[in-house]
């Protein structure tokens, strides 16, 4: 992150990602930059109501009212494809009403509510990161691409750009993935803490789009790249830390390796995620993706090891050097690039704030495959099947999940998505594959 301010000349776009998950906002000249940090720029209310294919959905808000997007200078950074590149200066920003408060349908705002609530109420953080998978239409598909060193081999030239662009953007990248699907990737990123988790989500999809346009090419986050095929997630990797920054979340005599404190909180996701996965899982192809037998995530589920759960919990390994309370992260998997990442982390925290303040006792891990259970055996373990589809996950979100969001912007957000359905209600599988692919 850069130290001082922009260049008199220079411009930085101010945003955030929207409710339709597509980063929107407004060009900031460099000799207004003080005086922005602390009035803002202008933003209708009515803005936040597009879907992600840039139509403005049917609201109350019309054409009136103002409120601000305040930059964070803090995270003002850039997006430079390639070092010699121009690049575009971003910062995030909250959205603000006229009086400076967070307004309520602020996505950013709503995570830094409920991280400070996790902090206050239990004393804990939350670390992670997203391994997001995409596909890059640059690397021409052939059979056995797979994990191949012949994949990796086409997309060395993207990748190398792709992780000395991250890293100028303040994104340390792990590792790089020829994965399973015909042009997909994979690059896990080192972990944050609190807010900075989104957004660093939202600087990577940014970064990764601009590396392959400066190669002539397209990167997209859909969760589902055509008909019929393989999905890309967006898997959350987690763990909590207590205020002095120490890993609160292992206990390796728990049956799961989760603390106390920790088996609570994943509980609480687990009870409600079938609540809350229209805001995980928020675009029709997300349920495309959500099937059983695709390592996603069909069935609201904790198991350990198992690439089918919601929740998996991820190994650790003795003698690396690495402690293993360090190593502990629990894997949640029922979120993809199409989501906004701080909607995703918010109603986490919130669900799994409830968890803890209900004391709720911990999950057993299921052994089985969901698939193979009778209702009623699945009914007493708890385990349900998720919506099936965006319109039936809106309509559960509508009246068990809203209560973990506030009330303006869970209307928001239910106006947004079922304006998107609306939208594109009736387009054949092909066209609503390519619709996606192209925004995402
Ligand atoms: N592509 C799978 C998904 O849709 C995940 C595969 C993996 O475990 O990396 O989530
Ligand atoms: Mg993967």
């Amino acid at each position: 992150m850069a130290e001082s301010g922009p260049g008199e000349q220079e411009i930085v776009f101010v945003g955030q990602v929207d409710l339709g998950g597509v980063f929107r906002g407004k060009g900031v000249l460099g000799h207004e930059w003080p005086y922005r940090c602390r009035w803002g720029v202008g933003w209708p209310p009515a803005n936040i109501m597009q879907t992600p294919f840039g139509v403005l959905a049917d609201n109350d808000f019309g054409s009136r009212g103002d409120v601000f997007i305040v930059p964070d200078p803090a995270t003002r950074t850039s997006i430079a494809a390639t070092a010699d590149g121009p690049g575009v200066q971003v910062a995030f920003g909250h959205l603000r009403t006229a009086d400076g408060a967070p307004w309520e349908c602020c996505p950013r705002a709503f995570l830094e509510t409920a991280l400070a609530e996790l902090e206050q109420e239990a004393g804990l953080r939350l670390k992670g990161a997203f391994e997001h998978e995409f596909l890059y239409s640059g690397l021409e598909h052939r059979p056995g691409d797979p994990f191949s060193l012949g994949a990796f081999r086409r997309i060395a030239p993207f990748a190398d750009r792709l992780v000395a662009a991250l890293a100028r953007a303040g994104v340390a990248a792990e590792t790089v993935i020829p994965e399973y699907a015909p042009q997909q990737v994979e690059v896990p990123i080192v972990p944050a803490i609190g807010l900075a988790i989104a957004d660093q989500s939202a600087l990577f999809r940014e970064v990764v789009r601009a590396v392959a346009e400066s190669f002539g090419e397209r990167a997209s986050f859909t969760p589902i790249g055509e008909a019929g095929g393989v999905g890309s997630g967006a898997h959350f990797h987690f763990s909590l830390l207590d205020r002095d920054g120490r890993p609160a979340m292992y206990d390796g005599t728990s049956a799961t390796g989760l603390s106390r404190v920790a088996a609570s909180f994943v509980a609480g996701i687990r009870r409600r995620l079938p609540d809350f996965v229209a805001i995980t899982a928020p675009t029709v192809l997300s349920y495309e993706r959500l099937q059983p037998h695709r390592w996603s995530a069909a069935y609201n589920t904790l198991a350990i090891r198992d690439r089918e759960a919601a929740l998996r919990i991820c190994p650790v390994r003795p003698d690396t050097g690495r402690p293993e309370a360090e190593q502990f992260n629990v894997e949640f998997r029922a979120t993809d690039g199409s989501a906004n990442p701080y909607l995703v982390l918010g109603v986490l925290v919130r669900a799994g704030l409830e968890g803890i303040r209900a004391g709720l006792a911990p999950d057993t891990a299921l052994e089985v495959d969901p698939e193979s259970l009778s209702p009623e055996e699945l009914r007493r373990l708890g385990v349900e099947r998720l919506p099936t589809t965006l319109a039936a996950a809106l309509d559960r979100f509508a009246i068990d999940g809203r209560n973990l969001l506030p009330a303006g912007l869970a209307d928001a957000f239910l106006t947004v998505k079922r304006a998107e359905v609306a939208s594109l209600d009736g387009l054949p599988p092909a066209a609503l594959a390519a619709r996606y692919r192209a925004v995402f």
